[in-house]
C-alpha cells in the first residue's frame, strides 16, 4: 500500500470528496450544446430568418437554436454528424465566427446502486468508469455510516446529452437510473420552485420565524414562513417539505420508467452500453444516425464521409455569386449568357485554329 492510498479516506467517509475528469471539448456522443459568438460584434442585429435558414441548410434541421444575453448563439445539435460540420465552421454568412462546445451543458446526470460499489472509493470508481463516459463520480453521504455501511447509490455524470441505460461494473451490469436533484426552498422566501437567484421577493425573509431578518441573529419563536407550523422552514416536520419529498419520490419513479421505455425501444442490447472509449477524452467510435454507417466506422472516418458530402469552403465560395444572381433585375439576367456559353466562347477559338 503506497502512501497516497492510505491517506485517501474510506469510502463513503463524509471527508470523500467527488472525484472529477478536468472539463474537456472532445466531441460527445449524440446531440451537443455549441456556442457561437461573432470574432467582432454580436448577432442581436443579424437578420434571424435568414440566419436560421443558413444554418438549416447548412447542416439540416438542428434541436434547439437561442439567442443568449451576452449576444452570442446556443445551438443544441441533433447528432455528432452535425457537431463535427459545426466544429469545422470558421465563418458564417461571411462573419468570422467561433465555435465551441458548451461543455457544462453537455453533460447527464444519473445514479447507480449496488452493494458491489460499497468498497470503491470515488476516484478508483471513476478510473474504472471513465471509458464509459463517466466525469464525475459522487457517492452518496451515508445515513449511518458506523452501522449501515457507506451508502451503496452513487451519483454520476456522464458526458454527452445520451444516458445509458446501464454500466459495465467487471462482470456485473448496474442499472442507471436518470438523476432527479431533491427539491430544495428558495432561502430568500423559502418557497419551492424557484431558486434564490430567481426569487422576485426582495427582502429577504427569516427562516426560523418569518420575520424580515437574518435567521442567524433570530431569537423569537420559531414559526414556519412556508406553513405557519411551530418549526423552522427546513425542518423535516414541515408538510410542505413533505409535499416536495413526495413530489420528489413520485418524480425519481417516473423518470426512471421513461429511461426504461426508452431503452425497451432499442433494437440491440448492445446499444444499452456506452461504447467504450480507449480513452475518456477521445470522440467515441460512432456511427452517424442519418446514413445508417456500418458501426465499425470512426467518427473520423463519419466526419470526413460529411465532408466529402458537402465541403464547407466549397459551399463558401459558390454562395456569393449566387446571391449576387439572385439581386440582380430579372431582364439583365436574361441577356446574360448561359454559364456554359460563357465557358465555351474563349475556349472554341483556341480548339479551332
Ligand atoms: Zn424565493
Ligand atoms: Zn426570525
Ligand atoms: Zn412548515
Amino acid at each position: 500500500m503506497d502512501s497516497a492510498e492510505t491517506t485517501d479516506p474510506a469510502p463513503g467517509h463524509p471527508s470523500e470528496e467527488p472525484a472529477e475528469l478536468p472539463p474537456s471539448q472532445a466531441i460527445p456522443e449524440g446531440p451537443a450544446f455549441l456556442l457561437i459568438t461573432r470574432k467582432e460584434g454580436n448577432f442581436r442585429h443579424t437578420n434571424p430568418f435568414s440566419l436560421r435558414r443558413s444554418i438549416d441548410s447548412y447542416i439540416g434541421p438542428v434541436n434547439s437554436l437561442k439567442a443568449l444575453r451576452s449576444g452570442a448563439l446556443l445551438i443544441e445539435t441533433k447528432t455528432e454528424t452535425q457537431t463535427i460540420q459545426m466544429m469545422r465552421t470558421a465563418s458564417f454568412r461571411g462573419t468570422p465566427v467561433t465555435i465551441s462546445l458548451a461543455t457544462r451543458l453537455n453533460s447527464v446526470e444519473g445514479s447507480v446502486r449496488s452493494d458491489a460499489l460499497t468498497e470503491i472509493t470515488n476516484m478508483e470508481l471513476l478510473q474504472e468508469l471513465q471509458t464509459q463516459g463517466v466525469v464525475r463520480v459522487q457517492r452518496l453521504r451515508s445515513r449511518d455510516l458506523q452501522n449501515l455501511g457507506p451508502n451503496p447509490t452513487v451519483r454520476l455524470t456522464f458526458s454527452g446529452r445520451i444516458l445509458p441505460q446501464a454500466i459495465r461494473c467487471g462482470y456485473l451490469a448496474v442499472p442507471v437510473d436518470p438523476w432527479v436533484p431533491a427539491p430544495r426552498p428558495c432561502t430568500k422566501c423559502w418557497a419551492y420552485g424557484h431558486s434564490k437567484r430567481a426569487c422576485r421577493r426582495r427582502q429577504p425573509m427569516c427562516g426560523r420565524c418569518g420575520g424580515p431578518h437574518d435567521a442567524e441573529k433570530c431569537d423569537g419563536p420559531e414559526q414556519c414562513p412556508g406553513c405557519g407550523g411551530p418549526h423552522p422552514a427546513w425542518d423535516r416536520r414541515c408538510p410542505i417539505a413533505e409535499d416536495a419529498r413526495q413530489w420528489h419520490r413520485a418524480e425519481v419513479k417516473n423518470r426512471r420508467a421513461e429511461h426504461r421505455a426508452q431503452g425497451h425501444g432499442r433494437p440491440n442490447g448492445a446499444t444499452w452500453f456506452r461504447e467504450e472509449r480507449p480513452d475518456g477524452l477521445l470522440p467515441a467510435p460512432h456511427p452517424p444516425s442519418d446514413i445508417g454507417s456500418p458501426p465499425t466506422r470512426s467518427a473520423t472516418a463519419a466526419a470526413a464521409a460529411a465532408a466529402r458530402r458537402r465541403p464547407p469552403d466549397r459551399r463558401r465560395r459558390r454562395r456569393p455569386p449566387d446571391r449576387r444572381r439572385r439581386r440582380r433585375p430579372p431582364d439583365r439576367h436574361r441577356n446574360r449568357p448561359s454559364r456554359r456559353g460563357r465557358l465555351a466562347a474563349p475556349a472554341g477559338p483556341r480548339r479551332d485554329p
